[in-house]
């Protein structure tokens, strides 16, 4: 794939942290970033909606997506596939899309090995009791699936140091500003920020115009 223009972030956190509350809100505050919707073999949840929060399809499709070689990463997580689509992504950074990617570990692995430069950013919970106590709260899960992602949490925070940001999830408002933060720095970096304001530094007359 070509060196992309826009800025790939990839969302990490244990299941319970929050990320998906916290993503919606910064897509809401940075509509310029633009969210990937995977495709999933798990069933709807009440009230999600195909081609918005997944793309659902069954095995057989995935099975197939994955020959083809359509997946930038696809992981297997809690018994069902979970894969982001290539095509889309390359089509996406082509036109200089900022995207945001809000996978599982292993898929921000897969990712970061086709580009490098990606953003990973994990939200991690304030504490594993904290975590406990919102996995419990959710009343969705059994006792063994909460166990199951208590164990997996622990392996994940494990890896936490291999993110370049870590947002703690233990008050919504500060961990909303610390992601919108993390994505407006990244926008000023310096080499983006020559490219976008080349015009305005050719009339500056500064060398630094390309
Ligand atoms: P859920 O079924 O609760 O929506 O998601 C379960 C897990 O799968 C979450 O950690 C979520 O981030 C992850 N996930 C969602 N989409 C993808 C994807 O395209 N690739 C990978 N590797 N994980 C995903």
């Amino acid at each position: 794939m070509d060196q992309p223009i826009g800025n790939i972030y990839i969302v990490v956190a244990p299941s319970g942290a929050g990320k998906t509350s916290l993503v919606a809100a910064l897509l809401q505050a940075e509509p310029s970033v633009e969210l990937s919707i995977s495709y999933s073999t798990r069933q709807a949840r009440k009230g999600e909606i195909d081609g918005q929060h997944y793309h659902f399809v069954d095995r057989s499709v995935f099975d197939a997506m994955i020959a083809r070689g359509d997946f930038l990463e696809w992981a297997e997580v809690y018994g069902n596939c979970y894969g982001t689509s290539a095509p889309w992504i390359r089509g996406r950074l082509a036109v200089g899309q900022d995207i945001l990617l809000e996978i599982d570990w292993q898929g921000a692995e897969q990712v970061r090995k086709v580009f490098p430069d990606a953003i990973g950013i994990f939200i991690a919970p304030p504490s594993i009791e904290e975590l406990e106590r919102r996995l419990r709260g959710r009343d969705t899960d059994t006792e063994e699936v909460i166990l199951r992602r208590l164990a997996s949490a622990r392996a994940e925070i494990d890896k936490i140091a291999e993110y370049d940001y870590i947002v703690v999830n233990d008050d919504f408002e500060r961990a909303r500003l610390d992601l919108i933060s993390i994505v407006r720095a990244q926008r000023l970096k310096s080499a983006p920020q020559c490219r976008r304001l080349a015009e305005m530094l050719r009339r500056m007359g500064t060398a630094a115009a390309k």
